[in-house]
């Protein structure tokens, strides 16, 4: 198998930016957030059990699961979100270990995991945890100017999240994202070439 690069960060922090830039090098991109996107899609495999648990409620008009409705339910009552979570990681990791097998010939294949730190349940499955780091006030800005996020929400969700310090401790590797994209994007291209480098070494 493929050494696994997990990529985490927190909310807005650029994960997304980061792996679009990894993926324009070449590199195989595993995201849980869009394998979450798939489960939740109309007549997505994890909707069956969502209905059963939630109603119908939770949907939108296509029948797929209505994100905004969920989020709200999960802050308003914590067991919701842990009953939510109990469906959907499960699977979501079986989908993103298959997937990432799957990659075998790729020189590496970059995981994305917003709550790498925070579940531990993806430890056992990378070999090395890279951290987007960016600071607080910026990853507010920047969520609120994409989403209609308040900045009390958007601290809120960050209130559930691993603390900075806490991400950078447990990084192997930092990719600090409080300048331009051009800056970010020489950034990824050094990584890039150690991570394939590294995986030329232990195949020869
Ligand atoms: P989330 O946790 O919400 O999924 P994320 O960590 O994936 O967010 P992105 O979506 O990549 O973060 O970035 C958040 C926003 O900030 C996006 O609108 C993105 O275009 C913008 N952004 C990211 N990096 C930069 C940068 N270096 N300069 C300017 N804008 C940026």
């Amino acid at each position: 198998m493929s050494p696994v690069i997990g990529l985490t960060g927190g909310i807005g922090s650029g994960k997304t930016t980061v792996a679009e830039m990894f993926a324009e090098l070449g590199a195989v991109v595993v995201d849980t957030d869009a394998i979450a996107h798939e489960l939740t899609a109309a007549r997505g495999v994890a909707m069956p059990t969502i209905i059963d648990a939630f109603g119908r409620a939770v949907l939108r008009e296509d029948g797929s699961l209505d994100r905004d409705v969920m989020r709200r339910l999960c802050f308003s009552a914590p067991p919701t979100r842990k009953k939510l979570e109990a469906i959907l990681h499960p699977l979501i990791r079986a989908e993103s270990v298959a997937r990432c097998r799957r990659a075998e010939h790729a020189p590496y294949v970059l995981l994305v995991v917003p709550l790498l730190i925070e579940s531990g349940a993806y430890r056992e499955h990378v070999d090395r945890i890279l951290v987007v780091d960016c600071d607080e006030a910026r990853q507010i800005a920047r969520v609120m100017a994409r989403s209609a996020l308040s900045e009390q929400e958007i601290r809120g969700i960050m209130a559930t999240q691993a603390s900075r310090a806490e991400r950078l401790a447990i990084a192997d590797d930092v990719l600090s994202n409080t300048g331009a994209r051009d800056e970010l994007r020489t950034e990824i291209l050094i990584l890039h070439r150690r991570y394939r480098e590294e995986t030329r070494h232990r195949r020869d």
